[in-house]
Formats: C-alpha cells, structure tokens, sequence
C-alpha cells in the first residue's frame, strides 16, 4: 500500500520507524518546511505544503495513495480540514491521529481559554511574569499586552516584530523533564505559564511543576476534531493499516 503521512509531530515520526523496512507498506512523510533542521525520519520525506484541497487530492491520485495518514499536531486545523476535503476529493481512505487532550486534576490552577486573543485577555493589566509556550504562529496577539515580561520558549527564533520588543527567547525542542522545567520556571521566578492543549508527553511537564508551584496556567483549547475515523496514536494506526492491509489481500 502507498501511504502519505501527514507529519511533524511525534507520532508521525513513530509511525514512520514502524513502517520502515515493511514490504507491505511504502510510506512517505510529509513536512511543512517550518523548521530549519527536522528530525532525521526512518522513512523518506517530502517538504512544503501542496497548495490547497486541490493540490494534496492531485498528489493523491497522482503518487497513487492508497490511504492518507493525517497525523498533524492537534492545532494544524488547516491542514486537517484540506486532508478531510482532498481524501473525500480523491476517494482515497483517511485516517486521523489525534493525541489525547491534557486534562485539568483537582490541584491544577488552569483558566481554559478558547484562542490566543483570550489567553492575552486572561494574563489581565498587571505586568506579570510569563512563560509563552504557545509556537512561533501564535505571539502576534500578545503585541497588544506590552506590560507583561514575556520569556518565549519555541524551536526556532520567532520572526522580527511579532512580540513585544522587551521579550526574551528561549530556543528549546521539547522532550523537556520535570527537572528542566522546575529550574526554568523558578530561576526565571515564572509567574503564570500560557500555553496550548497539545496534549501528550513531550511538553507535558511544566504542567506537572505548575502544579507543585501552585502557578496558574492559561490553557487554550483546541480546534474541533475533524469528521474522520481518529485514533490516539501510532500503535493504533499501525493496527488499522495493518486491518487494511488484510482487507486488500482478502480482496474486500
Ligand atoms: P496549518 O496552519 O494547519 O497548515 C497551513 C498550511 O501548511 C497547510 O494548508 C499546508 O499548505 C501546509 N502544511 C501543514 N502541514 C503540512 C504537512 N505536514 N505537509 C505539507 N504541508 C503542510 O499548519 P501549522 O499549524 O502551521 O503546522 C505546520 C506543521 O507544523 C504541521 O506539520 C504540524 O504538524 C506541525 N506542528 C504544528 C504545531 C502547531 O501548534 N500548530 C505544533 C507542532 C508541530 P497547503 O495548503 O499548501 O497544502
């Protein structure tokens, strides 16, 4: 089967090493070219986006894909939706691979926010002293709370003029240890962290130190799933590519 994975997160690239050297499976990863040095991948990867619905359902049909892994981060709404409308588009079967969202316990001090221009709205008019782990694409709604002191963590440098100009950056790709986090959070004397609900494990343990601190954290919600057939992780895309697989030999 000729798969197209969807990637730049933790799974795709864990599908990736699953697949690789498996002769039922000739798989490629896709990037969207943000960052300057991705990870080395087990299976060979393309770069850029497609150009729309349109653009990805012709790449379908012409790379002969047999089924569309969409295993973008659960924020890459746009790219979920065209995978919806370009597999529909070209007939091809997509399967959706959705982390687990975080979820608050009774010692968290979370405020749950629906987007990025309320996250700014919940940090309030008192300076405060911020950790902004939200990604590069992001920031700009922060320009319009200057008074805060803002500490950004992401992979690579933000573009000029999206922060406010007194903003520090932090260049860190996670996994990040509760060890590492605990150092940050109180040498830098972290007032509130901001940050998305990516959910699972990589960047899950500020939350874990928060919690110890007694920090508040602001917590933006996601996007809504897409309407496809979602799993959690790579082990169980493996499993439903390896059902289809069979459903293929058997001829159904
Ligand atoms: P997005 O807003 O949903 O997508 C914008 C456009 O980027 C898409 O329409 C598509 O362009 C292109 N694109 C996105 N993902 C692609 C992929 N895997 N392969 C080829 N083209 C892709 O996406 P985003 O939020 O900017 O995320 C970009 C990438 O970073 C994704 O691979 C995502 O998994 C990863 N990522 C995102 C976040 C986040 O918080 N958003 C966090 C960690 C990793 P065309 O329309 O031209 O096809």
């Amino acid at each position: 089967m000729n798969l197209l994975i969807l990637g730049g997160t933790t799974e795709a690239t864990a599908l990736g090493r699953m697949l690789a050297g498996d002769a039922r499976f000739a798989a490629t990863l896709s990037f969207a070219g943000r960052t300057q040095r991705p990870l080395a991948q087990a299976i060979p990867t393309r770069t850029g986006g497609f150009g729309g619905i349109d653009g990805l359902a012709r790449y379908l049909t012409d790379q002969r894909i047999d089924a569309l892994i969409d295993a973008t981060h659960p924020f890459a709404a746009q790219m979920t939706a065209h995978a919806v409308a370009a597999a529909r588009q070209a007939g091809v079967a997509l399967l959706t691979v959705l982390r687990p969202a975080w979820q608050p316990g009774p010692r968290d001090r979370w405020t749950e926010v629906p987007d990025m221009q309320a996250a700014v709205e919940a940090l309030g008019g008192v300076a405060r002293r911020v950790l902004l782990t939200v990604g590069q694409k992001d920031l700009t709604p922060f320009t319009s709370a200057p008074w805060h002191d803002y500490l950004v963590r992401s992979i690579e440098p933000p573009p000029p003029g999206v922060l406010p100009p007194s903003a520090r950056f932090l260049a860190a790709r996670g996994p990040f240890t509760e060890a590492d986090e605990h150092r940050l959070l109180t040498e830098e004397r972290i007032e509130v962290i901001v940050t998305k609900n990516s959910g699972g494990t990589a960047t899950e343990a500020k939350l874990a130190v928060a919690r110890v601190l007694g920090l508040p954290v602001v917590m933006t919600a996601r996007p809504p799933p897409p309407e496809a057939e979602i799993v959690a992780d790579a082990e169980a895309a493996l499993a439903w590519l390896l059902r289809r697989h069979a459903a293929v030999q058997r001829g159904v």
